[in-house]
């Protein structure tokens, strides 16, 4: 594994006078301390972030993951992100690692040392895991009840539903539920039973020739960019698209389901809940070769 980069990031226009890029990106060892114990990212896990993906050095996505952080930012009341500057850390931590075939770009915004207003953000840049073998021999995994109602996003808003923020300890929680139960990942699904997404990733149903997801907004999800992509690239192959409520029961009797992530890319589900699912693994094959051909 080769070693990380960090770059450590002014996020936030200056109102009055605009400061230098360069006066606001900085690169440090990625070993050395970077964040403050009093900072709100640490002690509240207040704050938002992206995890984009480099394939041979080029981005996957990085515009929508970056309007995406934008997003987060507005749901949490952060101030106004200058995305500009943050690409640009993106494209510096790049340049700065040892040139590798999967790259992945974690940014992180705070809200910053308490009592600072000002938010704390970094890029740190890390070379992914290799994937093959669930990309290609799929993946067991468990439908679990997240405990919210379909319509959160609407009754709750409080509860930032769909907002990517740190505060993943849930999301973290579900990965350890899973390997209890001796599989590789969950699929969340509202108390009223809908189909919801991954603690980290995208669920994509397939019934014939189309595509299906369900709607970020409605549901109070994270609105992907790999399943964005994927939809795209599944148009170019003749298949359709469409984003709709699924009950969670349909998924047992789909022609196909994945999950996808800009960190795994694309994940078929073999078996839900102990039961083998439908799989064409000649469309898993191309998807998988077209999403990570993709950049920028
Ligand atoms: N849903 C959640 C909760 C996630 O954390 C992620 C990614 O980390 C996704 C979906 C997939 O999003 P993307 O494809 O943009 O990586």
């Amino acid at each position: 594994m080769s070693q990380p980069v960090l770059v450590l990031i002014d996020p936030v226009t200056p109102p009055a006078q605009p400061i230098p890029a360069a006066e606001r990106l900085r690169v440090q060892p990625a070993d050395q301390p970077a964040v403050t114990v009093t900072d709100l990212g640490v002690t509240r896990g207040d704050g938002i972030f992206e995890t984009i993906g480099a394939a041979h050095g080029k981005t996957q996505a990085a515009g929508p993951h970056l309007e995406r952080l934008a997003r987060s930012a507005r749901m949490l009341d952060l101030p106004e992100l200058d995305l500009a500057i943050i690409g640009e850390a993106v494209e510096l931590a790049i340049s700065e690692h040892a040139p590798v075939e999967h790259l992945l770009l974690k940014i992180v915004v705070t809200r910053g040392i308490e009592g600072s207003g000002h938010p704390t953000a970094w890029v740190y840049a890390f070379e992914g895991e290799d994937a093959t073998d669930q990309q290609v021999g799929g993946i067991a995994v468990a439908r679990l009840d997240r405990g919210y109602r379909s319509d959160v996003a609407t009754t709750s808003p409080w509860l930032l539903a769909g907002a990517k923020t740190l505060s993943y300890a849930i999301n973290r929680a579900a990965g350890r539920e899973a390997a209890r139960r001796g599989v590789d990942d969950v699929i969340f699904t509202s108390s009223d039973g809908y189909v919801l997404e991954g603690p980290t990733s995208t669920v994509i149903a397939r019934f014939g020739d189309t595509l299906v997801t369900p709607p970020p907004e409605d549901l109070g999800i994270l609105p992907g960019t790999t399943q964005a992509a994927l939809f795209e690239i599944a148009e170019s192959f003749g298949m359709s698209t469409g984003y709709r409520a699924l009950k969670s029961e349909e998924l047992d009797s789909a022609d196909g389901v994945w999950l996808v992530s800009s960190g795994h890319q694309i994940r078929p589900v073999r078996a839900l809940d102990n039961r083998e699912l439908t799989r064409d693994r000649d469309l898993d094959a191309r998807l998988l070769a077209a999403l990570q051909g993709r950049a920028r």
